[in-house]
């Protein structure tokens, strides 16, 4: 997997102690394969861990399992606590603004992808994702402003947009075929029809196949 955007998450759990493991042991609960987040900000409610530590959760290379319609192509960070009733803390904000800009630097991620969970909302509106991966969460929380976390970040421009409109002719013509192909049998690939749709609705194949 090679990210586009980075989303920030919430535990929304106001417990003590939470962290990596806690997590991976409740998505694995849920059947998936361990923690579907790629990172964990620790806050000031763990008894062993310092607030602001920064654990490894899914490889940035794996798909994670964190905002269905964009997890083929995102990176997931949860800040734990809960969103809805504390901020993060300071230690929390730092760990987090030094991680989401190192992943920008790494992944020419510009700032304007670095969304909060609720904002899958913004990118069904923009026809980016499909609206029926709409989400009803507040997640990262109602407590957490993403312009403020967005105007902390340094921009980098994304010079990947302009590279499909310059595709051939012959290409776009070859993944108009291709989409036409894999559409006509997709009741064949029961599993990969999210994956699918992710691909279709990616902004780059919509500006090939336009
Ligand atoms: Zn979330």
């Amino acid at each position: 997997m090679y990210p586009e955007y980075i989303v920030v998450h919430t535990a929304a759990f106001s417990g003590e102690n939470c962290d990596r493991d806690m997590i991976d042991e409740w998505h694995k609960a849920r059947n998936w394969s361990g923690i579907g987040y790629h990172f964990v900000i620790i806050n000031d409610k763990h008894n062993e861990k310092a607030d602001g530590t920064v654990e490894k959760g899914r490889p940035s290379n794996k798909t994670g399992a964190h905002a269905l319609g964009l997890n083929s192509r995102s990176l997931g960070i949860c800040c734990i606590g809960h969103g809805d009733k504390d901020d993060f803390t300071p230690a929390q904000y730092e760990s987090l603004y030094s991680l989401i800009q190192r992943l920008m630097t790494e992944f020419s991620i510009p700032v304007s992808k670095v969304i909060g969970h609720r904002e899958m909302n913004v990118l069904a509106d923009q026809n980016i994702i499909s609206s029926r991966y709409r989400t009803s969460k507040s997640c990262p929380g109602n407590k957490i402003d993403m312009n403020f976390i967005r105007q902390q970040l340094p921009s980098i421009s994304n010079s990947n947009e302009h590279e499909a409109a310059e595709l051939d002719t012959q290409s776009r013509l070859a993944m108009t075929k291709a989409i036409a192909i894999l559409q006509k049998h997709r009741q064949q690939f029961p599993n990969a029809q999210d994956e699918l749709d992710e691909f279709i609705h990616h902004p780059e194949i919509i500006a090939m196949t336009r």
